[in-house]
């Protein structure tokens, strides 16, 4: 590819709106381009990165046996209504309506659209195991897009749904998976981490998230020092050294309307919530049962992901006004508790917090509690804080944290859908059995942007040689000196012809500035070929990571590359 007769246009200046580096990276490099808040095109330098990944996603799905089709985005409400999550799903999902009145909402995720298939096409347990898998635009109406791919509305993920006859063929098919994973993001040049995931409300038995460790990250995770164990701290079963006194009954001082609900409608309301207003903490007795809190939030207080709502019993929901009244009898606290509670100490809504602080103040160590800093993106480093240092939950060891950036998650769903959807096979004794699944996501555009985050410095992009847009540039110092010219194009051709992929900076630009691109765009190879070199012989191989020079003879050039 011929620079200038290519679309690439790089930016200077770092985008104001673009918080992360990968997201200015992105857009100073020309990958992407904002079409509306969490939608992106991606342009041609952008998208032979993604494809790069979908290549790798694809070889390791077919080497680990899971066989590719494509569903649509556009799914029948009909179907989200059968597995009950048309009701559940909430704001993120899209609705719509088609001209004839029909509802139908865009993919976020497609358990039912695959369950249907299956449920159609497979009778028998010989059919079985099945692996499908797609690549595919997604749609959710994040509350909060943000970091361009990081965390788009629309974006590329690779789903797959593993159906089994039975829990120890699920078992193998995640197995498989889970080490494709490691394999994709291996091969992807990534820093990444296995971390127990929380099954959340999906109820499955077994979750794993691939994380990227970066600084960046959204999410919290805790490893021990001295065994595997590690855990994204919404599922993390930490327990700190807290024995506080019984709390019978916690109670807010100001409830408005109260109103008994059970878990599944809490959990609908908070799926349902308008922004900034509830959300869930979960506080993990010492009998190991789960009781949640819910507080009015004005501030950022989507970003601490604490926990997730598990399985707790009961609790009672003032309104969206106040907080609630919880039932409960927590014997102690443990797990992320500390911060739970600091958050709470300096909330606004104080009765809340009043009351637990009261109760558990000396165990807590409640002091110092600072709004801005409890309810901003720093309280996830709080977080780390509180339970980093704690003891392992499997070994003698102690917990250390991190930031992470999900970018794959390995799911047991067992038989969730295929229950709602009654999909079943029969198996060797002619029973009708439910099919047992699975499902697997890879975020394609979160990967490469959590590649970016992961290799980069002060001039640009360092990328990977697996997931570089090109693999070469050849840069002609001067096009219009005849010499240059024809040798560029010569070793241009060479590689070409060799399989490589190569850029050719054949633009009639200063020097200068076609180097501070060549840093910004981060191909990982760059062949200078100058005046000066020339007479001697040689061009100059420079690679990007780490700014290696060495001098290459001419005619050797093309044949040391390939
Ligand atoms: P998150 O916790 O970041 O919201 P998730 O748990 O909702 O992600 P999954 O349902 O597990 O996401 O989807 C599978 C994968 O899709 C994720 O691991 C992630 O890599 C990717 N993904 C999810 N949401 C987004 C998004 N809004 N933008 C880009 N990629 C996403
Ligand atoms: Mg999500
Ligand atoms: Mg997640
Ligand atoms: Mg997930």
């Amino acid at each position: 590819m011929r620079y200038s007769e290519y679309l690439l246009s790089t930016l200077k200046e770092t985008p104001a709106d673009a918080e992360i580096t990968s997201h200015q990276l992105m857009l100073r490099a020309g990958m992407i381009r904002k079409v509306a808040a969490g939608i992106y095109s991606y342009l041609p330098l952008g998208l032979r990165s993604i494809r790069k990944v979908e290549r790798i996603i694809r070889e390791e799905m077919e080497r680990a046996g899971a066989i590719e089709l494509l569903m649509p985005m556009v799914i029948p409400a009909e179907l989200w209504e059968e597995s009950g999550r048309w009701e559940q799903y909430g704001k993120e999902l899209m609705r719509l309506k088609d001209r004839k009145d029909t509802s139908f909402c865009l993919g976020p995720t497609h358990e039912e659209v695959i369950t249907d298939i299956v449920r159609r096409e497979v009778r028998s347990y010989r059919q079985l195991p099945l692996n499908l898998y797609q690549i595919q635009g997604k749609f959710r109406d994040e509350i909060r897009p943000r970091f361009g791919l990081m965390r788009g509305r629309e974006f590329i993920m690779k789903d797959a749904y593993s159906f089994d006859i039975d829990e120890q063929g699920l078992d193998v098919a995640y197995e498989k998976m889970y080490q494709a994973y490691r394999r994709i993001f291996e091969r992807c040049g990534l820093k990444f981490r296995a971390v127990e995931a929380d099954t959340g409300n999906i109820g499955g038995t077994a979750s794993h998230e691939f994380m990227v460790l970066a600084d960046s990250g959204e999410d919290a995770i805790v490893s021990c020092d001295s065994c595997q164990y590690a855990a994204n701290v919404e599922k993390a079963e930490v327990r700190n050294s807290v024995a506080s006194p019984p709390a019978p009954t916690l109670e807010m001082s100001r409830v408005l309307t109260p109103a008994r609900k059970t878990i599944e409608e809490v959990a609908l309301f908070l799926e349902t919530a308008p922004e900034r207003l509830v959300k869930t903490l979960i506080l993990q007795t010492d009998g190991g049962e789960h009781l949640a809190v819910l507080l009015r939030g004005d501030r950022e207080l989507n970003e601490i992901k604490l926990c997730r709502l598990l399985g707790c019993n009961e609790v009672e929901l003032a309104s969206e006004e106040t907080v609630i009244r919880v039932t409960g009898a927590p014997s102690g606290f443990a797990g992320p508790v500390g911060l739970s509670l600091r958050i709470l100490a300096d909330h606004e809504v104080a009765g809340m917090a009043d009351f637990i602080c009261g109760a558990n103040e000396k165990d807590l160590h409640l002091a110092g509690v600072n709004l801005g800093r409890d309810f901003s993106v720093e309280a996830l480093a709080d977080l780390r804080q509180a339970v980093a240092g704690d003891p392992c939950p499997r070994c003698a060891g102690k917990l250390e944290s991190w930031r992470g950036i999900e970018v794959g998650h390995v799911f047991k769903l067992g038989t969730k859908y295929s229950k709602a959807l009654n999909a079943t096979v029969l198996d060797d004794q002619g029973q009708e059995r439910l099919l047992i699944m699975g499902c697997y996501g890879i975020g394609v555009g979160r990967t490469v942007a959590a590649a970016i985050e992961q290799n980069h410095d002060e001039n640009g992009i360092i990328f990977p040689m697996p997931i570089a847009p090109f693999q070469v540039l050849v840069t002609m110092v001067n096009p219009n000196d005849e010499a240059v010219n024809a040798a560029a194009v010569d070793l241009y051709r060479a590689l070409q012809d060799s399989g490589i992929e190569v850029l050719l900076d054949d633009r009639d630009e200063r020097p200068g500035s076609k180097f501070k691109d060549a840093d910004l765009i981060g191909i990982p190879l760059r062949v200078t070929v100058g005046a000066r070199g020339l007479k001697e012989g040689a061009l100059e191989l420079q690679e990007r990571r780490g700014g290696e020079r060495t001098m290459l003879p001419l005619a050797e050039a093309a044949g040391l590359l390939t």
